[in-house]
C-alpha cells in the first residue's frame, strides 16, 4: 500500500550540463518502472534545468534544503516559494550533513517541513544516529527524539505528504551499510512512533533508508517490511547505477 520512493541526492555535485545529460540518459532507463516513485534532488543551481528536462515524465524534482522563512533579508538562502516556482514536489530537510556541518536542529527541521507543506512541497525529513550514539546504545532514544521534535509542527491531516528518511550517519558515504535487519529494526520503531503521532495515517507514511545504498544491496533492504524506499547519494550520480536501484525488484538479493 506504500508506493516505494527512490530519491537521488546529488549533494554539491553536477553543473547544469551534467545534470541535464544525466536526466536524458536516466529517463528511458526508468520508463518501465511502474508502481514506484522516482525523485531527483540536484543542487539549487540545476533545479530549473533538471525540472525542464523532467517535464512530461513521472520523475519528480526535489531540493536538498530550504529556508523556513517566507522571504526577506536572508542572504544566500532559498525560500519554499522559490522551490515551488521551479516545480519542486519534494525537498530534503535535516540531512545529517546539514545537521552536523551547519548546526541544524530538530526545531529548524520542523520549521522547514511546515514551511514546505504550506507551499505544497512534500518534506523528506532525515533522521539518523552517529556511530558513537549507536555504540553507546542510544540509537532508539536519539531517533525517537529526532522524530518527535522534527515533526512537531506537522499537522495530522498532512501526514500523507510526509516522507521520513532513516540514514545512520556512519553508513553515509562510507560504503558501510546497515544490514537489512538493523535498518528494519529502526524503521519498525519509527513506524510505531508515526502511528502513535498520526494514527492510521502513520501506517501510510513512507520511510526511506539511506546509507551506501547500491544496486547490489537495494533488493535485500527493500524486502524489509518497513523499508519503503531509498535515499541514495554516491550511487545516484551515475544514471545506470541509479536506474538499477529504481528497478530494485530486478536485482539479485541474498
Ligand atoms: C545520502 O546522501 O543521503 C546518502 C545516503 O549518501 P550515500 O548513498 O553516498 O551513502
Amino acid at each position: 500500500m506504500r508506493r516505494p520512493i527512490l530519491t537521488a541526492n546529488w549533494k554539491m555535485q553536477k553543473i547544469t550540463a551534467e545534470a541535464e545529460a544525466f536526466v536524458r540518459t536516466l529517463l528511458p532507463l526508468v520508463k518501465s518502472a511502474s508502481g514506484v516513485e522516482v525523485v531527483i534532488a540536484p543542487p539549487f543551481t540545476a533545479l530549473e534545468r533538471v525540472g525542464a528536462a523532467l517535464r512530461g515524465s513521472e520523475v519528480a524534482l526535489a531540493a536538498q534544503n530550504v529556508n523556513a522563512e517566507e522571504e526577506g533579508a536572508f542572504t544566500g538562502e532559498i525560500a519554499p516559494r522559490m522551490l515551488a516556482d521551479l516545480g519542486c514536489g519534494y525537498a530534503i530537510v535535516g540531512h545529517s550533513e546539514r545537521r552536523t556541518l551547519y548546526g541544524e536542529t530538530n526545531q529548524d527541521v520542523a520549521a522547514k517541513a511546515a514551511a514546505l507543506l504550506h507551499h505544497r512541497i512534500r518534506p523528506i525529513v532525515c533522521v539518523g544516529e552517529s556511530l558513537q550514539e549507536r555504540e553507546s546504545d542510544r540509537t532508539f532514544a536519539l531517533i525517537s527524539s529526532q522524530i518527535d521534535e522534527s515533526l512537531s509542527a506537522l499537522p495530522r491531516e498532512r501526514a500523507a505528504d510526509l516522507v521520513v528518511a532513516y540514514e545512520p550517519i556512519w553508513a553515509i558515504g562510507t560504503g558501510r551499510t546497515a544490514t537489512p535487519e538493523m535498518a528494519q529494526e529502526v524503521h519498525a520503531m519509527i513506524r510505531e512512533q508515526l502511528r502513535g503521532r498520526f494514527g492510521e495515517a502513520g501506517a501510510g507514511i513512507r520511510i526511506q533508508y539511506g546509507g551506501s545504498v547500491k544496486p547490489e544491496n537495494v533488493r535485500d533492504l527493500m524486502d524489509q517490511a518497513d523499508i519503503d524506499g531509498a535515499l541514495v547519494g554516491g550511487a545516484s550520480l551515475d544514471p545506470e547505477s541509479f536506474a538499477k536501484i529504481v528497478h530494485f525488484d530486478q536485482q539479485g538479493g541474498t
